[in-house]
């Protein structure tokens, strides 16, 4: 069998060729690191894999069926060293499994660990990693998205199966539709944050990115559900998501926001969406315009409420507890090698947010930022359950544009923050978001529709894309990995 052919299929074929007897689960594991082998040096959508550990792994039994699942650096594996795309935890090796690493595991998963990514998650492009960028594969002198662009280019190229990742304001589903893969965000306290490392608390979720919305599916119903390691997990059942998937889709409401189709959107994304509008219309959904006023403040709101969190979470990387600790004389005593591995160990970008999160947190500025931003969170909120008074879903595109040239964006912050501007306010307002291929530019890259569900309706959004996915070939098309 030629390399890859194993590598590029789906979670849910794979596994119906291992119950038939037709390949074993270790052929398809071999068939990855191969494939990663041949093309990682090139893309680095993995820090570093430890072939040998891999290909060691004991795996159950189970509906995953030994099947490699890559996993995002700030996600911990036990054992396996965590470092966030970052100098600081270099040398930190998580000491348990997260939740969801425990979760894949009883499901009978293998795990890749170290997907490449933004350093602490902060980012658009993967171009914050503190160990190289990560290049998109169906160009590789544009970025992936972030961040967790490594696991998106990951799943896109073939070098995974299906990965997880994670989604604070966009970064699994912007890099899911730069990449052309599906990326779910979840609602907010559906799968545990236990063992994923913080960046702002109130936002973080752990999703997967996968092939096809089956995969989404199927990795979504082994990594729900309440944990008591997770006071903010939801003490809700989990459906069974894959079952959801046939449901009917005829009649489902869906509201077109009319802040997101506005000008400034690269025209060839805006023509995918206003395809795929049609394309929903045809499967029997009625789509409406709908209003989410308070849209225009989501960026500014969550540059203030996800910088404060972030301050007070990377507060803890000192050099005494974690990875790396910078070299002092020991003159300067304590303080002088807090300042020194601070300094040593950080990059850019989350020195700028340490700086930005402890600003709007400070005495005489808490008021005028962050409680204003809390209050203007809570106004974006009620902008969603008035839609869903009205909708089932809300339809987007995922982002503005497709994938950037590498370093682009790079000088100017607010150009990078703003390729968030769709994906942000269904963090602020803890809704379930999904992104999936819908097109393709002139140029040949991927662009991504966005679709939102109430809290907790990840059945209705997995019907919903698996109804359009199964009526478009999008999803088909493979990346050829060209240069230049
Ligand atoms: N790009 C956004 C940021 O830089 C979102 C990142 C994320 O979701 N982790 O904060």
């Amino acid at each position: 069998m030629p390399t890859g052919e194993l590598a590029a299929q789906t979670l849910h074929e794979l596994r119906d060729l291992i119950q038939a007897g037709r390949i074993s689960a270790d052929e398809v594991v071999a068939d990855v690191l191969a494939c990663i082998e041949r093309s990682n040096p090139s893309m680095r959508a993995y820090l570093a894999v430890d072939a040998e550990r891999i290909r060691r792994q004991a795996a159950q039994d189970g509906p995953l069926a030994g099947l490699p699942i890559t996993i995002k650096d700030n996600i911990c594996v036990s054992g396996e060293e965590t470092t966030c795309a970052s100098r600081i935890l270099q040398g930190f090796r998580a000491p348990y499994d997260a939740t969801v690493i425990a979760r894949l595991r009883q499901q009978g998963a293998r795990l890749i660990p170290r997907a490449n990514m933004d350093e602490f998650a902060f980012g658009s492009s993967t171009e914050n990693s503190a160990f190289g960028p990560t290049r998109n594969p169906w160009a590789m002198d544009r970025v992936p998205g972030g961040s967790s662009g490594g696991s998106a280019a990951a799943v896109a190229a073939g070098l995974a199966i299906a990965a997880l990742g994670s989604d604070t304001g966009g970064s699994i589903r912007q890099p899911a539709s730069f990449c052309g893969v599906v990326g779910l965000k979840p609602t907010y306290g559906r799968v545990s944050r236990y063992g994923l490392v913080a960046f702002a608390s109130s936002l973080d979720q752990i999703g997967p990115l996968t092939k096809d919305v089956t995969d989404a599916a199927l990795v979504l119903s082994a990594i729900a559900g309440h944990d008591t390691r997770d006071s903010t997990s939801a003490p809700l059942p989990v459906p069974d998501y894959l079952a959801a998937l046939r449901g009917k889709v005829d009649g489902l409401r869906v509201g077109i926001p009319k802040e997101y189709l506005i000008e400034g959107i690269d025209p060839d994304v805006r023509q995918a969406i206003d395809a795929a509008i049609k394309a929903c219309e045809r499967l029997g959904m009625r789509t409406e315009p709908v209003s989410l006023p308070h849209t225009s403040y989501a960026v500014a709101t969550y540059y203030i409420i996800a910088t404060a969190e972030a301050s007070s979470n990377l507060a803890r990387y000192d050099g005494v507890k974690y990875g790396f600790r910078a070299s002092t004389n020991g003159e300067g005593g304590l303080l002088e090698m807090y300042l020194r591995t601070r300094t040593d160990g950080f990059g850019a970008e989350p020195k700028r947010r340490i700086l930005l999160g402890t600003y709007v947190l400070s005495h005489g500025y808490y008021d005028a930022y962050y409680l204003k931003g809390l209050k203007v969170r809570t106004l974006i909120k009620q902008d969603f359950d008035r839609a869903f008074e009205r909708c089932d879903l809300l339809l987007t595109p995922t982002a503005p544009s497709p994938a950037f040239r590498i370093g682009e964006k790079l000088d100017d912050p607010l150009q990078m923050y703003l390729s968030d501007i769709f994906t942000i306010s269904a963090n602020l307002a803890g809704v379930p978001a999904l992104s999936m291929p819908c097109g393709f530019t002139g140029a040949g890259l991927p662009v991504g529709l966005q679709l939102l569900a109430p809290p907790f309706k990840e059945d209705v959004l997995l019907r919903a894309a698996f109804a359009y996915e199964q009526a478009t070939e999008w999803h088909r098309r493979k990346p050829a990995m060209t240069t230049g």
